[in-house]
């Protein structure tokens, strides 16, 4: 699969749910989103469909995201038929971590590889003003439970937030000493219709990276096997795990950008920003063949993002693209 830029597509994000048992500040208003209807979401045999359709076309990654996917029930089936699928190499969960202690050895025991947590602070009074609901969430248990079961490597994402939880960056970039865990430093994007954040709470990743450096040397560093995503990695001599940070307003990523995203409503998403998709879901419930619609989408797929260009608050948050 090559796009029109001659980008090799091989990793795709399927968002299986818009809900979440979180609002976190810069995702959700409190009340929540106009929720999908259950008959336009993708039943886990349609998605199942969909990446057979794609894996013989080149397909080899998958990050099962949403909205929050592990509020779906039977998750583990959803990842046991995809990881079934010839060519599917490596399937990967992105969570905000809450339920990971009760899932991760189902979610292990199904095939899933790899999982990044979403953790904003290592306090909770504070995860909960942030997440806006107080479920007892504890990044370190989550991370373990994890490792426990055998899910790696383990990722974690902090959205670095100005007056939020800027004061926590050493605190987490510790937690690389330790455990062989990979931090990744997310710079905010003030997108969606949420106003409580603005370009005031964004902290740009040189800020965060300069904060690490003056707790010891880094190194520049590969990262987690299987990154080539957009963080790039660093590490204390040393230590276990790495520190990677994540600019997502920059245009550096879109040259080898290798993804493609489907909605939980099966549309085919060729970028995270913009409007560029095809809707998949009627051909597929039709029975007709996907490969004509899966072309279009990749010849439209935009050659970059244009975040900066674009009025941010006129974005959907990334709870409804699967960010
Ligand atoms: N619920 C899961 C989670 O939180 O990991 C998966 C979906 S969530 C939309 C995926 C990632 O997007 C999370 O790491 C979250 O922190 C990040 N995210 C959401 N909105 C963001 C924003 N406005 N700026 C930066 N990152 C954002
Ligand atoms: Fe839910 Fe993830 Fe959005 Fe937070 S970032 S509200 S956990 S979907």
């Amino acid at each position: 699969m090559l796009d029109q830029f001659g980008r090799r597509i091989e990793y795709l994000r399927i968002s299986i749910t818009d809900r979440c048992n979180f609002r976190c500040q810069y995702c959700m208003p409190v009340e929540g989103l106009p929720w999908l209807p259950k008959q336009d979401i993708l039943r886990y045999e349609e998605i199942t469909a969909i990446v057979q359709q794609l894996a013989p076309l080149g397909l080899k990654r998958l990050r099962i995201t949403g909205g929050e996917p592990t509020i779906r029930p039977e998750l583990s089936s959803l990842v046991r038929q995809l990881k079934a699928i010839e060519g599917i190499e490596d399937i990967a969960l992105s969570t905000n971590g809450v339920k990971l202690p009760q899932m991760a050895a189902d979610l292990a025991e199904a095939g899933l590889d790899r999982v990044n947590i979403s953790a904003d602070s290592l306090r909770p009074d504070r995860v909960a003003r942030i997440a806006r609901r107080d479920l007892g969430f504890d990044l370190v248990t989550a991370a373990k439970a994890a490792e426990d079961a055998g899910i790696r490597p383990v990722k974690i994402n902090v959205v670095v937030m100005r007056g939020i939880n800027d004061d926590e960056v050493a605190d987490f970039a510790r937690l690389t000493l330790e455990h062989p865990w990979h931090v990744r430093f997310i710079e905010l994007m003030p997108v969606g219709e949420l106003r409580e954040l603005t370009w005031d709470h964004v902290v740009p990743s040189a800020e965060v990276l300069a904060e690490v450096q003056r707790m010891g040397t880094l190194r520049p560093d590969s990262g987690p096997a299987r990154g080539n995503g957009p963080a790039v990695y660093h590490r204390f001599a040393d230590a276990p795990g790495t520190i990677g940070v994540i600019t997502p307003m920059t245009h550096t990523y879109c040259s080898t950008c290798n993804r493609v995203r489907l909605t939980a409503d099966g549309r085919l998403r060729t970028c995270l920003f913009g409007d560029h998709e095809v809707p998949l879901r009627d051909a597929l419930r039709r029975g007709e063949p996907l490969e004509p619609l899966f072309v279009k989408a990749l010849a439209e797929k935009p050659k970059e993002h244009d975040l900066l260009q674009m009025r941010v608050g006129g974005l959907r948050a990334l709870s409804e693209v699967g960010g």
